[in-house]
């Protein structure tokens, strides 16, 4: 048995393009022996195609109105329990400000699906940032409309966030009322064709999803050849329709970082927080399974708490600059460096040459 693993293991490594995503779906289900050999192989093959640096990307989480209803968030619209803020654009750049001088070469601008942000404002937002900062933009503001993704591409964004949650269309359906995954996909290759290098995802063990499911997710963000990838476990919300489900295993989880490692060698694979909020290594055991990049929070102390996607978040009480230095600690100690510079797509730095810097 443990043989025919190996054997499938080696084949998903020499092709990972091929993959059927039956194969994909085993790799998903490996028994405890197995969890270790897929993470130990998934750790070799992001060492020889992304290199030792794990990349801080600071994330500002600008925002938590959102118009959607996503039964796992706890942002959803409906939920009267959350004070909601917005920060101005002032202290966007400030945060912004704060994490180049820390040594971040990029801000992940994120909130809730918020129009109080038009398109005008935030690519005024993205032009200060890019112009003032030796900082690369990221944005993760939901869905937007095809008019917004390409003023903000002008305005001097480079990557986009935007997890396709999961590729069961059922699920997706019931999960994200008034959404589907079709339109998830479009927003997607809208993205991609407007030439930003594209982050997708999902979340691990929502009510209803099986290793099935999720190997559709890997195949998906594989032939979406996406540059960037945020696997991250459920984490139940009590005030969500989702409250009393019980929170994604941890080891599926680093199963499915593991397999995106292998169908997609040269991603930026983020080690979630959700991770590090359900296991305390939750960080350090995705940078040992194919992960390479953390995310230090930047958002000011009196926003963080409201920006309550999920209950117990970690680093809650971190200045950024505490943030900052505790996770360079992290990834020191499993004898990793942290990434200098913009920490680009490999495959987006070779189309664009030069020209990025
Ligand atoms: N509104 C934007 C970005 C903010 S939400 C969007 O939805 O794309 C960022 C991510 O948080 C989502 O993509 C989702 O995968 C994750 N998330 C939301 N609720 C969660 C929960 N309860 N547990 C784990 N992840 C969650
Ligand atoms: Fe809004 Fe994003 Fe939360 Fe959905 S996941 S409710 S879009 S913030």
């Amino acid at each position: 048995m443990s043989r025919s693993f190996d054997r499938l293991l080696e084949k998903v490594v020499a092709e990972p393009g091929k993959a059927h995503y039956r194969s994909v779906q085993r790799l998903l289900e490996a028994g405890p022996g197995e969890e270790a050999r897929l993470c130990a192989t998934a750790d070799r093959i992001r060492a020889g195609q992304v290199g030792d640096a794990v990349h801080l990307r600071g994330i500002i989480e600008l925002s938590n109105h959102c118009r959607a209803e996503c039964h796992y968030c706890g942002l959803r619209a409906s939920n009267a329990d959350l004070v909601r803020y917005r920060m101005t654009p002032e202290e966007i750049l400030e945060s912004a400000r704060l994490g180049a001088v820390l040594g971040v070469g990029t801000v992940v601008l994120q909130s809730g699906e918020d129009s109080w942000y038009d398109r005008s404002t935030l690519a005024d937002l993205i032009t200060r940032i890019v112009t003032e900062l030796p900082v690369a933009v990221t944005l993760s503001l939901g869905e937007r409309s095809y008019d917004d993704l390409q003023a903000f591409r002008q305005a001097g964004a480079d990557r986009y966030l935007l997890k396709h949650e999961t590729a069961d269309p059922r699920l997706h359906r019931r999960l994200r009322p008034g959404r589907t995954l079709e339109r998830r996909v479009r927003q997607l290759r809208w993205l991609r064709s407007l030439g930003y290098q594209v982050g997708s995802g999902c979340i691990v063990g929502l009510p209803g999803q099986t290793c099935d499911s999720l190997a559709h997710d890997v195949v998906l963000m594989r032939d979406l050849d996406v540059d960037m990838v945020g696997i991250g476990p459920l984490v139940p919300h009590p005030a969500t329709p989702l409250g009393e489900a019980p929170p994604g295993p941890v080891g599926l989880t680093l199963r499915v970082i593991a397999t995106t490692r292998l169908c997609l060698p040269q991603a930026h694979i983020a080690a979630t927080t959700a991770l590090a909020t359900l296991h305390p290594h939750g960080r350090e055991l995705a940078l040992q399974a194919g992960a390479n990049v953390v995310m230090p929070n930047l958002t000011p102390l009196r926003y963080r708490r409201r920006y309550e996607i999920y209950p117990g978040k970690v680093c809650l009480d971190e200045l950024p600059g505490h943030c900052l230095t505790c996770l360079k600690g992290r990834i020191e100690g499993l004898g990793r460096v942290v990434g200098r510079g913009r920490g680009d797509s490999p495959k987006w730095s070779r189309e664009v040459g030069e020209s990025v810097g």
